[in-house]
């Protein structure tokens, strides 16, 4: 079926992520044309759709902020790479926007594969950027520099997943880190973007304190550095909660396996609760899913006995346990995966059910908070949880 340039959704409860209220929501072609009380269609107009939205809730598309979608993993030989991300991978979890990072490997994962992955699915419907480098520093950039690469390469907008507090990081020292964030600084301004630097968290003992080193000892701010997987372990987590209200933003990773919670993996959920009751401002929190990145299982001697692969559907799941299991508001919930990562990862025509803004937009069953339709770009992508839209080899 051929996209209606005007869509009308009816009498939807809309959370923009903030609550609106009961309104009528008018998208033409990729954008939101207007949010009103009511809205009444032209009987005669041609190529209109009406949806009803009684019962629904409609929320921003959701961003995906960490997702490796080339695929990414490897750390069990050769066999245990990763699969690409489909498009439905994506949609089906209501995610209208991805920014794509390599991982571990920089060696056999590219930027050039990265990039084209990138287009790629932006061909198929959704948004997405990407940023430069892997886990090793110093970063091996596309161009000549850090700051070349954000200002010449428009999909990217920053550096990372770079690993700190791991025994797979390059051990970069707090010079390092100071220097590389700078270039991304300054590529960000050069070039109106956000040029933040995605910090990949392992289980070792210096937590957060190289990135506590670097913004006591430098000029540099808070907003440029997002370190995930804060929720992987309890110490992480609490040094986490302690950095977010001192200033920090900080990102939790939906993906998880019931051996990784077993271990003191701190539930993405439970953990915006818990930041919630101790006052970090909600503005501060993001959760990314990691998607297609490896979740690698052992057993008591340390021998790897399962390799699972991370899914984007994670990331609206943690949010429906937000609201379902913590009583997190809906509203306070949404944006841990809409206006938080818009702000961070500078994207002004994301994260926001706004006029003018891009027509990304879920709607949920209000009762259970399923996720019923997904459009992405004013085009519908998901229908009655259904992909209707498939990648090219789906
Ligand atoms: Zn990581």
């Amino acid at each position: 079926m051929e996209t209606p340039m005007i869509r009308i959704i009816k009498h939807v409860e809309v959370y923009a992520p903030e609550y609106l209220g009961k309104k009528d929501i008018l998208t033409a072609g990729e954008q939101i044309a207007a949010i009103e009380d009511q809205i009444d269609p032209p009987a005669s107009f041609p190529s209109l759709e009406v949806v009803e939205g009684e019962g629904l809730i409609a929320a921003p598309g959701f961003i995906d902020s960490h997702v490796h979608v080339t695929g990414g993993g490897g750390e069990g030989s050769y066999k245990s790479r990763t699969p690409e991300m489909k498009l439905s991978d994506a949609t089906r979890a209501g995610v209208t926007t991805v920014i794509g990072v390599l991982g571990t490997d920089g060696m056999t994962r590219s930027m050039e594969n990265l990039i084209a992955k990138a287009r790629g699915l932006r061909e198929e419907g959704i948004s997405c950027w990407i940023l430069t480098g892997s886990y090793q520093v110093p970063i091996r950039t596309l161009t000549k520099s850090i700051e070349s690469d954000i200002i010449m390469i428009s999909e990217i907008i920053g550096v990372g997943e770079v690993a700190i507090s791991d025994h797979r990081s390059s051990q970069p020292t707090v010079e390092d880190i100071a220097k590389m964030v700078a270039a991304a600084r300054v590529g960000g301004m050069l070039s109106g973007k956000a040029g933040v630097v995605n910090f990949h968290l392992g289980d070792g003992k210096r937590g957060l304190s190289l990135i506590k080193e670097v913004i006591r000892n430098s000029e540099l701010p808070y907003h440029h550095f997002v370190p995930t997987h804060i929720n992987r372990n309890a110490k992480l987590f609490e040094e986490g909660v302690v950095y977010a209200r001192d200033g920090g933003f900080i990102d939790f990773t939906t993906s998880t396996t019931p051996q990784f919670l077993e271990e003191g993996e701190v539930k993405c959920s439970r953990a915006l609760k818990i930041c919630l009751d101790r006052e970090v401002p909600p503005e501060r929190i993001t959760f990314t899913s990691d998607g297609q990145g490896s979740l690698p299982e052992f057993n008591e001697n340390g021998e790897l006995t399962g390799l699972r692969v991370g899914t984007s559907e994670s990331l609206f799941t943690a949010v429906r346990e937000a609201v379902q299991e913590e009583d997190v508001p809906l509203e306070t919930a949404l944006r841990v995966v809409t206006a938080n990562p818009a702000a961070l990862y500078k994207l002004p025509r994301k994260g926001a059910i706004q006029t003018g803004l891009d027509a990304d937009l879920v709607l949920l069953n209000a009762e259970d908070l399923s996720i019923k339709t997904v459009m992405a770009m004013g085009k519908v992508m998901v229908r009655d949880g259904e992909a209707v839209v498939k990648g090219l080899f789906e």
